[in-house]
């Protein structure tokens, strides 16, 4: 096994070789190196040094240290960073929470003590660009690589305890690499899935980002739900129903498009998360409150939404989406005077079409409105003006009521 030093970054090289200049060990780490192993392209590139982040940070003037409980550099190259942490040792006893959760993990260590607090073996693979030799300090990781396996350092119950994110991250590796995981570890997952209440809802939506826009989206929520894991991050979503196809039929088309190099937004994959928690309390309130079905909408988004902030929190950019997603679909049914033509102007427009197509396909009986609407978008003025005289409203909706006499 082995790669082109040409496949290296110059920039991650660059930083490297500052480093040991200045009188440091400095090698790559993590999954760049895995990656190249494999020959694949490295999402980006680590660095694990001697130095302190102060001393890091003296040694570039385009370097920032970030972070609390891991303090990091951040070397910047134009658009592009490259993150150097100094190693570290595994935390002792008593800067771990009761719970076993590591508290403050910035104590320094050896390169050895580094290779055995990260998180998979072949996760702790070294390639020291000096020798351009790639070291195995756990003595595992190569022959793991080989063998397509994914294998956590330590006992996984303890690993998981201290953080609980590494469960996600099997996931993401045995999905994105195709690896093998053993049943020691998936029994562990299965019976530590409850951990995962314990991390914060920023960092989840963090994690699950990861999770979900790395082209195997499908393929990775299938395995959060053979471990349990999925009701840990989105509590609201039933484990069975009809929603699940309407689910992987997003999760379908987000790899679609990842693969053909079309753009993606969270926000879809979390409107068809929550479509049938946020339609089903739609319905509550319309019945039970009386509001109107636009103000249902609304509201019931805005529940919907607020619960899922509890475990995984999405950020109001995204949120704010899939509420107007959510908002837009009964509005397809209104196809009189000038309405359509709003809708079409609509800056969420197109993503609520798409929504609407992807309801169609997972059963709902919407062809003749899916159809109507496609036609329509590429309809020249005087066809549209003529498909909106013929359109009929479908749905009767409730008379208004009239406002009480004072
Ligand atoms: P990716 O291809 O997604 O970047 P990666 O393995 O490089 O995969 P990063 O999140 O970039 O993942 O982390 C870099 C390295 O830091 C990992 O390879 C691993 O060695 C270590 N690491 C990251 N997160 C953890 C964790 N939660 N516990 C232990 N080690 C971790
Ligand atoms: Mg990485």
């Amino acid at each position: 096994m082995g790669f082109n030093r040409s496949d290296i970054n110059t920039n991650a090289l660059k930083v490297t070789q500052r480093l040991s200049e200045g009188g440091f060990t400095a090698y790559l780490v993590g999954g760049c190196v895995r990656d190249l192993l494999l020959d694949r392209q490295p999402k980006d590139f680590d660095v694990a040094t001697s130095a302190t982040p102060q001393q890091v940070h003296r040694l570039f003037r385009n370097s920032r240290i970030i972070g609390r409980r891991f303090q990091i550099v951040h070397v910047r190259f134009g658009r592009e960073i490259i993150e150097v942490s100094t190693f570290r040792a595994q935390h002792d006893q008593n800067q771990s929470s009761e719970a076993g959760h590591i508290l403050n993990d910035n104590v320094f260590g050896s390169f050895e003590d580094d290779a055995v607090r990260r998180d998979f073996t072949i996760n702790a693979l070294y390639y020291c660009p000096g020798k351009d030799q790639v070291l195995d300090p756990t003595g595992l990781g190569i022959n793991d690589l080989q063998k397509k396996r994914l294998v956590l350092i330590g006992d996984p119950a303890t690993r998981f305890r201290e953080d609980p994110v590494r469960m996600l991250r099997a996931i993401r590796f045995k999905a994105k690499l195709d690896f093998s995981i053993s049943q020691k570890l998936e029994r562990t997952i299965q019976s530590k899935a409850a951990l995962m209440a314990e991390i914060p809802p920023a960092r989840l939506f963090e994690e699950v980002l990861k999770l979900l826009m790395a082209g195997r989206a499908k393929k990775t929520y299938q395995a959060l739900k053979h471990y349990q894991l999925i009701e840990t991050l989105f509590p609201n979503v039933a484990d069975a129903g009809p929603n699940q196809t309407l689910i992987e039929l997003a999760l379908e088309s987000t790899d679609r498009r990842i693969e053909n190099g079309q753009p993606v937004t969270p926000a879809f994959l979390f409107a068809a998360l929550l479509w049938d928690p946020v339609a089903q309390r739609h319905n509550q309130l319309i019945e039970n409150q009386g509001l109107s079905r636009a103000d249902g909408w609304v509201a019931a988004g805005d529940q919907i939404v607020a619960q899922q902030q509890s475990t995984l929190s999405i950020p109001r950019r995204f949120s704010g989406t899939a509420k107007d997603i959510w908002c837009l679909q009964d509005r397809f049914e209104a196809r009189q005077g000038k309405r359509p033509f709003r809708m079409l102007a609509h800056k969420r427009f197109r993503a609520a079409y798409d929504f609407l197509l992807l309801r169609r396909d997972s059963g709902e009986p919407l062809g003749a409105l899916c159809d109507w609407w496609t036609e329509f978008q590429t309809a020249d003025d005087v066809q549209k003006q003529t498909m909106i005289d013929s359109a009929r409203p479908n749905r009767k909706r409730k008379p208004k009521r009239k406002p009480k006499a004072k």
